[in-house]
């Protein structure tokens, strides 16, 4: 198997085959991400190339993988034809694969529009992890995630038609002290819109060599301490009304919650306000992330 670049998984794809169908990020103007800045560029690997990968993946683990993810920043982009011949060629390559899954933008994802998603899902695409950060519009203008809550929505909505699993990250922070209220609210708005099978909680942390980490040392943006990300997950969970798992699966987060929505909310609330009550030094200091 042949990598390059960054390669980043989320924590549930832990136990999963890598196989690597694009390099970097078509979008690569996140403010808060320093994954790509340094390159390489997006390109969509050939086909044939990442056939032979799977066919390596087979003589070295034999027949039974059981989830595969398909690594880099926004493999939703590829050529929908391409994508649904790998995730055939894989599926036949591996019986007994349960789960194909990979990460994508709203706005990727949005220009596919239903059809192209229904074929992907017939083709075995079983997942998609989305970062959706907010759905304060302001708050993804002034991160430059290239997108909108209306395109988070439809095309949200438009996976969870296709029967494609939607995990949805949410950034606690990203508004900073300006947005907080705004971010939560209608971060919560957008989810319960969308309906996803999964919520994962990120804290924000600035990484090296960001535009948001210029702005954090130039005074431009004031970051929330640990009890204001602990209040705004407060009134993230207040506001979600519909029927989803809820995790915190990372090192950024000030505590780890977990649990099914509605039935887990009182306790999950009850988890925040006694984190509340310890004093902000008790929690992990500021860092500036270098991976
Ligand atoms: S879309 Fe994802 S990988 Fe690309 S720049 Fe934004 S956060 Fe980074």
């Amino acid at each position: 198997m042949r990598y390059e670049g960054p390669i980043y998984r989320p924590p549930s794809e832990a136990d999963s085959l890598l196989i690597q169908a694009t390099i970097g990020c078509p979008h690569n103007r996140c403010t808060f991400c320093m994954v790509y800045k340094n390159g390489p560029r997006y390109r969509a690997r050939p086909v044939n190339h990442i056939k032979e990968d799977i066919l390596e993946a087979r003589r070295v683990y034999g027949p039974h993988v059981w989830t595969l993810f398909l690594p880099a920043g926004n493999t939703i982009a590829m050529k929908t034809e391409d994508l649904a011949e790998i995730c055939r060629f894989a599926r036949a390559t591996f019986p007994t694969l349960e789960r194909i899954t990979v990460y994508g933008s709203s706005q990727f994802i949005h220009k596919k529009g239903p059809g192209q998603l229904e074929e992907l899902a017939r083709a075995g695409l079983g997942r998609i992890h989305v970062g959706l950060e907010s759905g304060d519009d302001i708050t993804l203008k002034r991160i430059r995630k290239g997108t909108n809550a209306r395109q988070h929505i439809e095309a949200g909505g438009w996976l969870m038609a296709a029967g494609i699993e939607l995990s949805l990250y949410a950034i606690l922070g990203i508004g900073g002290q300006e947005r907080t209220g705004e971010h939560a609210e209608e971060t919560a708005r957008v989810i319960n819109q969308i309906g996803p099978d999964f919520v994962r909680l990120r804290t924000f942390v600035p990484k090296i060599n960001t535009p948001l980490l210029e702005d954090i040392m130039a005074g431009r943006f004031q970051m929330l301490g640990p009890h204001g990300v602990l209040k705004e997950t407060r009134t993230l969970l207040e506001h979600l009304t519909i029927s989803t798992t809820l995790t915190s699966d990372h090192y950024t987060n000030y505590i780890n919650l977990h649990g099914r929505l509605p039935q887990d909310k009182p306790k999950l609330l009850d988890q925040i306000s006694r984190a509340l009550k310890r004093d902000e030094s008790e929690y992990r200091p500021f860092f500036i992330g270098t991976e």
